[in-house]
């Protein structure tokens, strides 16, 4: 299955994409977690986005989309994909898009995780990872109004809704449940 993950910063995407994968049999690709891995190696990629994820702010959409065709080429990726923060704009969507259809491939379909941003600010002040601070939470809650929400509209019937709100195990029951699975 090739699916996208939609969804505010700290709605438990990658916590849920952890076990959806292992449940499903396809990669968790994260954006987040691939731009903290190149920071944590120093890589010129991680140099360059490091100072875009401690302000909170997008990382350039060209820089970002290099490095997810990279990972969506490789093998473990040909049968599938859990896709966790790409896009997170209209015009990644578009970007994805064509990489896709490139290959001959297309999206299933497009979880949408609901939490209110109470919820949200809650789990990311919980959580305590370096970007994590009130004013940068603040910065990416408007990048995610503004860039961000419009994608829910942009993919229409390839929407499918999650509450995303109660315990880790309730909301994966109904991303299955809502996958048919
Ligand atoms: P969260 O979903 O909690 O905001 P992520 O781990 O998905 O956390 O992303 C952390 C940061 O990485 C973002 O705030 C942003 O700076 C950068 N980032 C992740 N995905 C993208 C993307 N698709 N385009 C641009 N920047 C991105």
């Amino acid at each position: 299955m090739r699916l996208v993950l939609l969804g505010p910063p700290g709605a438990g995407k990658g916590t849920q994409a952890a076990i959806l994968s292992e449940k499903l049999g396809v990669p968790h690709i994260s954006t987040g977690d691939l731009f903290r891995a190149n920071i944590g190696d120093g890589t010129p990629l991680g140099i360059e986005a490091k100072s875009y994820i401690d302000a909170g702010k997008l990382v350039p959409t060209d820089v970002t989309a290099r490095m997810v065709e990279e990972r969506l080429s490789q093998d473990d990726a040909k049968n599938g994909f859990l896709l966790d923060g790409f896009p997170r704009t209209t015009e990644q969507a578009d970007i994805l898009e064509e990489l896709l259809s490139k290959k001959g491939e297309k999206l299933d379909g497009v979880l949408n995780f609901e939490v209110s941003e109470d919820v949200v600010v809650e789990r990311m002040m919980a959580r305590g990872r370096a970007d994590d601070n009130e004013e940068t939470i603040r910065t990416r809650l408007g990048v995610y109004r503004d860039e961000t929400f419009p994608l829910i509209e942009h993919y229409g019937d390839a929407i499918i809704p999650i509450k995303a709100e109660g315990s880790v195990e309730e909301i994966n029951a109904r991303a299955m449940e809502a996958l048919g699975k």
